[in-house]
């Protein structure tokens, strides 16, 4: 294990006293659950001078559904988010992703926020909430702003938040009847990050695709929209020429590497598989083939 030098720690009880910690301190890092914080600390990936613990702000732990959209407080944890959202069928994407997440453990400490902030290729609930169509409000000394998740993430460990912004709650709208979602991925062991993930949105209206978003995660640097494959499907019917064709042409939308979990070239072959049973799936329970 390596050495690190023990951080200065302060819990705040709102998140303008986080803001103004970070303000003052440039080398801080808010800290949720610590389950990628303090692994990478461990491992020497970071060194911050001062963490700024947000669990006790009572407000950034609720998760408040209605009818239009779900409002999911940044330290909401992923046992919190699959127990709160579990009756809203259309956000399954979103809750199989939270409870396929690491270990029970875990999940009754990896914050959404965290998930988010950490940026990682692979995070788990990024690419649903992409194909959600969810948006991250961010607070900082200049008030709040709202910025779609797919336009957050910069590069690897790299998001558009400033050193003084705290990332406070993502807005999902519900999306509309006759649409649902569905999150797959493939992993090499129960416990690893995934090696490819694919998140799938699918309407429908008069047996025909209506709306369709695919989220491609962990084959790119940032989470990555199958465009031209949500071209193949659009305004189609669901039959398995014009599904297959879309998996095939997601697949060549992929831009993986080469890592300890797979190749490159297996990724591709993963994300057309998974992509295939995914829509296939999705469609059969839509009843439209
Ligand atoms: C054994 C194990 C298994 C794991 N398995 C998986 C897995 O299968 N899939 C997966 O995706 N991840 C996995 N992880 C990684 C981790 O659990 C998740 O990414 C988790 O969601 C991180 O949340 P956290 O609250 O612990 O974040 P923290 O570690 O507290 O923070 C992570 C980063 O986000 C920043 N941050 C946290 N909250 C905010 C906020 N509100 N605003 C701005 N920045 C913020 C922090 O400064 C830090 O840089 C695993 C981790 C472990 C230890």
């Amino acid at each position: 294990m390596s050495r690190y030098s023990r951080p200065e720690y302060v819990k705040v009880l709102t998140v303008d006293d986080a803001i103004e910690e970070l303000i003052r301190n440039g080398e801080a890092y808010v800290v949720a659950g610590g389950t990628d914080l303090v692994v990478n600390m461990r491992l020497g990936r970071c060194a911050p001078r001062k963490l700024v613990d947000l669990s006790a702000v009572p407000q950034l732990s609720v998760v408040s559904p209605d009818h239009n959209s779900v409002v999911i407080g940044a330290t909401a944890t992923m046992s919190r988010i699959v127990e709160a959202l579990s009756p809203w069928p259309s956000l399954s994407a979103l809750t199989t992703a939270a409870s396929l997440l690491g270990t029970p453990q875990v999940r009754n400490l990896a914050t959404i926020g965290g998930n988010i902030g950490n940026a990682s290729p692979s995070a788990e609930l990024v690419g649903p909430l992409v194909a959600l169509g969810a948006s991250a409000v961010l607070r900082g000394p200049k008030g709040d702003r709202c910025v779609p998740i797919e336009e957050l993430f910069v590069g690897p460990g790299e998001t558009v938040l400033s050193k003084s912004e705290v990332l406070t709650a993502v807005d999902v709208p519900i999306p509309p009847t006759k649409t649902l979602t569905a999150y797959a991925r493939h992993r090499r062991t129960r416990v690893d990050l995934a090696t490819v993930g694919v998140s799938v949105a699918l309407g429908v209206t008069a047996g025909r695709c209506q709306h369709c978003r695919v989220v491609l995660t962990a084959v790119a640097p940032t989470p990555l929209r199958a465009i031209e494959a949500e071209g193949v499907l659009a305004g189609q019917k669901l039959t398995e020429e014009v599904i297959a064709q879309a998996a095939l042409v997601a697949s060549a939308e992929a831009r993986p590497i080469s890592d300890v979990r797979a190749s490159a070239d297996y990724r591709r072959e993963l994300v057309e598989i998974i992509t295939r049973r995914s829509l296939t799936s999705l469609a059969a329970t839509l009843g439209v083939n």
